[in-house]
């Protein structure tokens, strides 16, 4: 049984007091962690005050991106031995808006994902087709390619332990979500290629989330879809009601 999992990605917003603001406003109504996994990613900025904030609650904090190297002159970046260390639990890695606007290849999608389960932190794998694809009919070749490429070189273990999140880059944003049923059947599929580069049992094991205008008012039909494990969520994330909403909707 895969345990659902909410993660609020929130892009580039707030600043320091509102996102201490908002850990005040949700951190003693985080369900159990017995039911869902609860998490916000958030600016790097803000990641080491929100942890002692979150400090004794079921709330986690995740990182938006990670470096696929440890320590060094790498100017900018932020190293997964430093999030590991200030107690971080997931990396965001190879979000559409990394692909898109700072040129993220699979391959660097990959290294990065390595390097994250080398130091004990969770990757939520992102993938997605644009509506030019789908419109296209490439929707399969386009997943099939990225995920080949971003797990090649996991093991079994790793995959097991994995989120991925499927986020249509047509439906982030916009407003324009998924239907329940092209949701549940693109997931499906994310889960069929992973059984394909792996076996039924990683297949079964790791977890898939829906992303793409996910909000309270719609979550449940996603999270009613047998292959919808949870659900990455932006804008609905940022204001402690909607994010709460969220989480008891699960
Ligand atoms: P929205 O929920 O704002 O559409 O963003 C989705 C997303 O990109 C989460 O990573």
């Amino acid at each position: 049984m895969r345990k659902p999992i909410i993660a609020g990605n929130w892009k580039m917003n707030k600043t320091l007091n509102e996102a201490m603001t908002f850990v005040e406003e949700v951190k003693n109504s985080i369900p159990s962690s017995d039911k869902v996994d609860s998490a916000v990613c958030a600016p790097a900025l803000f990641i080491a005050p929100m942890l002692y904030g979150v400090k004794g609650t079921e709330l986690k904090i995740g990182s938006q991106n990670v470096s696929n190297q440890d320590s060094g002159a790498y100017t900018g970046e932020i190293s997964p031995v430093a999030l590991k260390d200030l107690g971080v639990t997931y990396a965001i890695i190879g979000h559409s808006e990394r692909r898109e606007y700072y040129g993220e290849t699979d391959e660097f999608i990959n290294s990065k994902t390595k390097k994250a389960f080398e130091h004990g932190l969770t990757p939520i794998l992102c993938c997605g087709e644009t509506l030019e694809e789908r419109e296209g009919g490439k929707f399969e070749e386009v997943i099939r390619t990225q995920l080949t490429a971003d797990l090649a070189g996991l093991t079994d273990e790793q995959v097991k332990n994995l989120v991925i999140a499927y986020e249509p880059i047509w439906a982030i944003g916009t407003g324009k979500s998924a239907t329940e049923k092209d949701a549940q059947d693109s997931c499906k599929f994310v889960r069929d290629v992973v059984e394909s580069l792996y076996n039924e049992t990683v297949a079964e094991a790791v977890r898939v989330q829906y992303g793409g205008s996910v909000k309270p008012e719609n979550i449940k039909e996603y999270m009613a879809q047998p292959d919808i494990d949870g659900a990455l969520v932006g804008g609905a994330s940022l204001e402690p009601a909607s994010f709460l909403a969220l989480l008891e909707a699960v």
